[in-house]
């Protein structure tokens, strides 16, 4: 069997659901879907979890919610209305909406995930209700029915492995279709958890492992994962097939297509994940397999960026005699729950880099001080305009000219590198440059391995 999720963009409205069960219908090992909340019809929309966010802080801001909840069923209603849904299913969703507010929750935190939670819950409900009413045997199934437990903030949450002891005690009937609602779970304590942002794709790749699928279906609007970012590279190359651990490497710089925590519970399993594209479903797209018996086509299968970094250059002549200066430097940022990215050295000098978004201007000026106080470098750089490229393939195991292959057309663009990290991982070389360069770095070497 197979385990099919749907995006956001894949159940936005009543046409692009048509085309859901369209697919459904097309494959009976397509046996249990996972749902998203109904995302962004055009650009200028916005995805019904954002407006349970607003419903829920106006909640918490004890406002008048009626407007919200108007534009929240309205979403709901058009998908039923497209159907020809009866007025008492849309009733249903319609009070499920309103009555949120009365629910009593621990606190304001859990309020927000099982408000958020709602979405993919009443598309879930919708959809069985749709299904039904067209004659398919059909069955909505929750986390809460399921035993998905998880663990963890209830905006962040983490799945509890008791989860997978619990799916694999469920009796799956092969004739019938299993509706699941994405993106949450069910705490300890009873209460609705959310995962982070995009989540739906995590508890598809929990239900494949818990159920044992052979295939994880992950359904979205591109038709397959690019070799670079087609906003940044015009018309790159789609990548048939790569590894879980080329897919890892490549949504740490930036790659989003598919959310990095769901590639966990299919890696557990060892499960092939295919990226598809719901518009297209006959589109190959792109599998993500295992490594072992893995051959590579190509030298390089995608190159990513990131500009969200800084990094902090210290300077300290025979740094490399002082013992403790790298341990002096790790206590002071855990003493302000501060994580590096990456921290390359040479003899004389060090490098930290840091995501940006987990730093602001008082926390930058406190460890800087600290760092001068404490190690008294001779010198000491903050950079704020840090990007990462990372260039990734399974097919660079032991390819002998390749960084300089990759460096040589950059140094003939004048292109400044300011830090180069290959070895720790023999399947990518990760570069460092300012930001405003960051995109030509990805250019420059898409052309020479991909033209
Ligand atoms: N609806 C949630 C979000 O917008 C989860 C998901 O779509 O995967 O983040």
């Amino acid at each position: 069997m197979k385990v099919a999720k749907f995006g956001g963009s894949s159940v936005a409205s009543g046409a692009k659901i048509a085309q859901v069960i369209n697919i459904l219908n097309n494959d009976n090992k397509r046996q249990v879907v996972v749902v998203s909340a109904p995302g962004k019809r055009s650009k200028s929309d916005t995805k019904v979890t954002d407006l349970l966010i607003k419903y829920a802080n106006l909640t918490l801001r004890k406002q008048n919610c009626e407007k919200i909840q108007a534009q929240i069923y309205a979403r709901y209603a058009e998908i039923g209305k497209y159907f020809d849904l009866s007025m008492q299913g849309l009733n249903e969703i319609k009070a499920l909406i309103n009555d949120l507010p009365t629910h009593t929750f621990p606190n304001r935190d859990y309020l927000m995930a099982a408000f958020k939670a709602h979405g993919e819950f009443l598309n879930a409900k919708l959809l069985t209700m749709i299904m039904k009413k067209q004659g398919f045997k059909v069955r909505l199934l929750t986390p809460r029915q399921a035993g998905l437990v998880v663990t963890g903030s209830p905006n962040d949450a983490s799945v509890n492995p008791e989860t997978y002891v619990n799916l694999r005690n469920l009796e799956l009937d092969p004739t019938e279709k299993i509706i699941f609602p994405g993106f949450y779970g069910i705490s300890p304590s009873g209460n609705i958890a959310t995962f982070s942002r995009g989540g739906s794709d995590i508890t598809g790749a929990i239900l494949a492992r818990g159920f044992t699928a052979e295939l994880y279906e992950n359904f979205t609007d591109v038709d397959a994962i690019f070799s670079a970012n087609p906003a940044i590279v015009s018309h790159p190359q789609p990548i048939s097939k790569m590894t879980y651990r080329e897919m890892r490497e490549l949504s740490y710089a930036g790659f989003s297509v598919f959310h990095d925590e769901a590639l966990i519970p299919a890696i557990q399993a060892q499960i092939p994940v295919n990226v598809k594209n719901t518009q297209h479903p006959e589109r190959p797209g792109t599998m993500i397999v295992p490594e072992t018996n893995f051959k590579a086509q190509h030298t390089i299968t995608g190159i990513a960026g990131g500009k969200n970094f800084a990094a902090l250059y210290l300077h300290k002549y025979l740094l490399n005699k002082g013992a403790g200066f790298t341990l002096k430097i790790l206590q002071i940022l855990d003493q302000h729950k501060v994580a590096y990215e990456h921290m390359p050295s040479g003899i004389d000098d060090i490098t930290i880099i840091f995501k940006k978004e987990d730093l602001n201007a008082e926390l930058i000026d406190q460890i800087c001080n600290e760092i001068q106080v404490s190690l008294n470098p001779d010198q000491m750089q903050w950079i704020d305009d840090y990007a990462i490229t990372m260039v990734v393939g399974e097919g660079m195991r032991d390819k002998l000219s390749l960084c300089a292959s990759i460096l040589y057309p950059l140094g003939q663009k004048n292109i400044s590198i300011q830090m180069i990290n290959q070895g720790a991982s023999q399947i990518s070389i990760m570069i460092g440059t300012r930001r405003g360069d960051a995109e030509e770095v990805i250019r420059t070497i898409y052309q020479t391995f991909f033209n």
